[in-house]
């Protein structure tokens, strides 16, 4: 007899359908597994048998195949495990067919009959629901996850024998259906007003979250460019629901949302290490998933030590940055990552880290630092509005609980992000689209700037003056239009320029 139970394959950030069919004919007891399985799918067979049995379930004595259709689509990973079981029982009539139509599956077996978690579920409810799913059924950990969409039924169950309790009751009396919105319980976040002194680099991180400009923190070690990248992504507005389902579904398909978790409704920050490689940065694997470039999608992207990444792993970057999207390729098939992000990059001044430090004398050649510096320049750099350099605080910046006169603490960021959202509100008028100024470009920029004609003298004379190149003239503008968007001017004045142009020092003639 043939049986037939559906479920999902992850390729990319979606799953797509795969339906398990079952067959069991006479022949010499086997189970044969058909269907571009990977290992992992392909070890089902013995999980599979040890899970029905020790659920005192029958093994049928007889020859098995198992096909994963359709054929051309890759099938990674233990999910289809539930499927493959109930599949075996409808085929030796333990269960009746009608029982698992329409019901999607997945879930990973232990050899005892538990069901494991599995990566990718929220995706997979997605698909399921596309697909008009009666019901998807998933490991209890994956649950709340998975009920994250609206208008699907979602099972969730700890071990086989409760699935078959379940499937077999025609009016299930106690449906576990998971509670729909769980969010996790905030946690201490980390908040401006910790940030001492340092008002070149707050006003930067203000103007990079109002405009969604990507930055640059140049300073000695100690200066504090960590902190404030860390204090970036709680200026930004709160997720929309849609982004939340993004970031969330971006972590769950990389295996990263935790057992019991639901809504990611914290806009990520991550922070990879400057000797990552470039398949960690921008996904990879042979079932391609997320690197850390797509998992700061909507959030905030940290590149410590820029100096020491490899050029060849920066130079992957360039091209995502700009199209908030990327394509991994492979060869039965392509996958779609979403990296919309704010880029945050810091770097030592010089190798030894201290040029230009009034604490401490720098002890390397002049050729050291060119050689620093042009490791840095080049198409990264030219992509980030905002450069920054950063003095370690002073003795009196730092103050001291147990002394006279401590600075008042600086701003929360709650402040700042009411101002910052204030200025997205005002793009979102103005702009195309309603794009944040950073991602504006020629004569959509052209037509927003509205300098005022002795700010546009200004910016004339500082084109030549210090020779910027059209694309650093073209930032200047782009940053004025933030500064301008956040003080609530209509037109750009003087010191939005001056300002704006505060944030070029490291522009090379190009
Ligand atoms: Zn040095």
């Amino acid at each position: 007899m043939l049986a037939r139970c559906s479920s999902g394959a992850l390729r990319g950030l979606e799953a797509q359908a795969v339906t398990v069919e079952v067959d069991i004919a006479p022949g010499l007891p086997g189970l044969l597994m058909v269907g571009l399985a990977d290992a992992a799918a392909q070890e089902s067979r013995e999980r599979v048998r040890a899970a029905l049995r020790n659920a005192g379930l029958k093994v049928p004595l007889t020859r098995v195949v198992v096909n994963l259709a359709p054929a051309d689509l890759p099938k990674a990973g233990p999910g289809f495990d539930l499927p493959i079981a109930l599949g075996l029982l409808v085929a030796s009539r333990q269960l009746a067919a009608e029982r698992v139509e329409g019901v999607w599956s997945a879930g990973e077996l232990g050899l005892d009959g538990g069901l494991r978690p599995i990566r990718g579920v929220l995706a997979l409810a997605l698909a399921a629901h596309r697909h008009g799913a009666r019901a998807l059924v998933v490991p209890a950990a994956n649950a709340v996850e998975a009920a994250l969409v609206a208008g699907l039924r979602v099972w969730g169950a700890d071990h086989l024998s409760e699935v078959v309790t379940l499937l077999r009751d025609p009016w299930p009396a106690r449906v576990p259906t998971p509670p729909r919105a769980l969010a996790p319980a905030p946690g201490a976040r980390a908040d401006l007003a910790e940030v001492c002194g340092q008002h070149h680099g707050r006003r930067a991180l203000e103007i990079a979250a109002a405009g969604g400009h990507h930055l640059l923190l140049v300073g000695a070690p100690g200066s504090g460019k960590t902190m404030l990248a860390r204090r970036l992504a709680p200026l930004l507005p709160p997720l929309a629901h849609r982004e939340a389902l993004e970031v969330t579904q971006l972590h769950s398909v990389a295996g990263l949302l935790g057992e019991g978790a639901g809504l990611r409704q914290e806009r990520p920050f991550r922070s990879p290490h400057h000797g990552c490689s470039a398949a960690a940065l921008i996904g990879g694997g042979a079932l391609p998933r997320p690197g850390e470039l797509s998992l700061a999608h909507h959030g905030v992207l940290f590149l410590d030590e820029l100096a020491e990444f490899r050029r060849e792993v920066l130079d992957q970057l360039r091209q995502p940055l700009e199209e908030g999207e990327l394509w991994i390729s492979r060869a039965r098939q392509r996958c779609r990552f979403p990296c919309r992000v704010l880029l945050v990059a810091a770097t030592n001044p010089c190798p030894c880290g201290w040029y230009g430090d009034p604490s401490q004398s720098c002890r390397c050649g002049e050729a050291q630092r060119r050689r620093h510096w042009g490791r840095l320049s080049g198409p990264l750099l030219d992509r980030i509005d905002l450069q920054v350099v950063m003095r370690r605080p002073e003795a009196r910046d730092l103050g001291s609980p147990y002394r006279e006169g401590t600075p008042a603490a600086g701003e929360t960021s709650a402040v700042v992000a009411g101002r910052v959202a204030a200025a997205r509100q005002r793009m979102e008028r103005r702009n195309r689209e309603g794009l944040a100024n950073g991602q504006l470009t020629g004569q959509a920029l052209a037509g927003v700037v509205a300098p005022e004609p002795d700010a546009l003298r200004l910016w004339e004379r500082a084109l030549s003056q210090r020779r910027l190149s059209a694309r650093g003239a073209e930032r200047v503008l782009r940053v004025a239009r933030t500064i301008a968007d956040l003080a609530g001017q209509a037109r750009v004045s003087t010191a939005a320029i001056a300002e704006a142009l505060g944030y070029r020092s490291f522009d090379r003639v190009d």
